[in-house]
């Protein structure tokens, strides 16, 4: 492992975080479906590393109850519910500092609230193309590299969109209406990084 993951997981744990790391994606889901029981109910909040691992329907599958909204837009709202009230939640981190720090920007809420409140455990699954050197760099990350390419997922009518950067814009599909800097492990919920040797999401 190199240093700079090294720091930044000592980092994180000084944090009070939990960290495991795992060399692939497939280790990361097998831990994650140990960790996870049949009986547990499961949210999710919007992420491409979440997605591409497919955990959803495996937790599906071994019976947890899953809420996900991206995989019922017709019943988003009541979906964003339930999710909202889980036993785990789980979701990605737009950036992680070396200093420790997870950095989120969020335009619905959900992700966000659900990192500081609500749920027995988060699971933040990241690959380590999420560490920052500091906030500024995660920020300036997030604006101009995950934000366009959210928005041209999500088909969302903002300048990141058509112009690769941001612009600190009035959309009304802006995506940037809440920031949220974890500094520590808050006090009523118990945050589980999963930190993966791999380039995951954006
Ligand atoms: S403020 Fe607007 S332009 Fe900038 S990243 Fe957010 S949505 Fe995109």
């Amino acid at each position: 492992m190199i240093e700079r993951i090294k720091n930044t997981m000592r980092n994180l744990e000084k944090n009070g975080f939990e960290v495991r790391y795992f060399e692939n994606e497939f280790s990361a889901v097998d831990s994650l479906l140990k960790d996870i029981s049949a009986y547990e109910s499961v949210g999710f909040g919007g992420s491409m590393t979440v997605s591409d691992l497919s955990i959803y329907d495996k937790l599906a599958k071994q019976g947890s109850t899953v809420y996900w909204h991206q995989k019922k837009p017709d019943d988003r709202a009541a979906e964003l519910g339930r999710a909202a009230t889980a036993t785990a939640y789980l979701t990605g981190t737009n950036a992680i500092t070396e200093d420790g720090r997870l950095v989120n920007i969020d335009g619905t809420g959900n992700r966000t609230s659900s990192m500081l409140f609500g749920h027995d455990r988060v699971y933040i699954i990241a690959g380590v193309n999420k560490i920052a050197r500091n906030l500024d760099e995660a920020m300036i990350r997030i604006k101009n590299v995950a934000c366009p390419k959210n928005a041209e997922r999500l088909k969302l009518d903002t300048p990141c969109r058509h112009l690769g950067k941001c612009m600190n814009c009035d959309s009304p599909q802006r995506m940037c209406n809440a920031t949220l800097i974890l500094e520590r492990q808050p006090r009523s919920v118990k945050i589980i990084i999963y930190l993966i040797n791999e380039n995951l999401g954006y």
